[in-house]
């Protein structure tokens, strides 16, 4: 079985009281809705300067909400000013952290390699590296919609130990913030396309558990389309993740598959 993913990216937004605001009212609306977190699980991704408060009131009120970081070095620690370890992250009950996200990619050069080594630190501290790739405008012109994320997810995921665990976010670039969702079947056309790769590299069995996600646009309207897909296990959501009751909604939409 893999369990459904819902995550949610609120890259630079809202400070650590916004962010208790959040969660509280998250938590909440998915306890009023009967939300089953064995059925679908919901992951927060605040920046780090909120990881602490929202970690608090998680383990105070025993919310039934997963934690990640956006990011994360590739170093233990060090003279590496503003970044910050894979040790500090899992110090602070984090499950998940983003890595080569598209926005890094674009805005600080964040090479596959990069992303493989990044992918790499968070596996040594037992965080489980949301590996994000996809395909610009002028990639999808010029190779179509698979070639460059299953690329992408080759090298992000070299030397990755065949029992680890990982979750694999398509994004395409075109699609994030834009309000112009991936259709379902391009969706499923890549994430099936993302674990055939997997399989050839890692194992059947390792492809079988790895959940991917789709990421681009999703809103409570969009998502069952996805979520019906058998390859799309989840959703990595940035805009609509800033509103609790959008959120909760699309967090309301469980699918479970069977590997055996
Ligand atoms: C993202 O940035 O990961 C994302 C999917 O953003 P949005 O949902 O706003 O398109």
């Amino acid at each position: 079985m893999r369990t459904p993913l819902i995550a949610g990216n609120w890259k630079m937004n809202l400070d650590h009281l916004q962010a208790i605001a959040l969660v509280q009212k998250l938590a909440w609306t998915l306890q009023d809705s009967g939300h089953d977190p064995k059925a679908v699980e919901v992951a927060v991704f605040p920046p780090f300067t909120d990881l602490r408060s929202v970690q608090t009131l998680i383990a105070a009120e025993r919310f039934e909400l997963a934690l990640g970081a956006q990011d994360l070095s590739p170093y233990e620690s060090g003279a590496y000013t503003g970044d910050v370890s894979g040790a500090f992250l899992k110090a602070l009950a984090a499950a998940y952290v983003i890595v080569g996200h598209s926005e890094r990619r674009a805005m600080h050069g964040e090479t596959d390699e990069i992303v493989n080594a990044k992918a790499l630190a968070a596996l040594k501290h037992d965080l489980v590296p949301v590996v994000c790739v996809g395909e610009t405008a002028e990639d999808l012109e010029r190779h179509g919609s698979s070639a460059v994320p299953v690329a992408q997810v080759r090298t992000a995921l070299l030397g990755v130990p065949d029992d680890a665990d990982v979750v694999v976010a398509y994004e395409p670039v075109w699609a994030i913030g834009s309000g112009r969702a991936a259709t379902p079947d391009t969706a499923q056309e890549v994430c099936a396309a993302l674990r055939a790769a997997i399989a050839e590299d890692h194992g059947q069995a390792f492809a079988d558990r790895t959940r991917l996600l789709y990421g681009g646009s999703v809103k409570s309207g969009n998502i069952a389309s996805f979520m019906h897909r058998p390859d799309v296990d989840g959703a990595l959501v940035g805009g609509a993740s800033l509103d609790p009751g959008e959120f909760a909604a699309i967090a309301r939409f469980p699918k479970h598959v069977s590997i055996d």
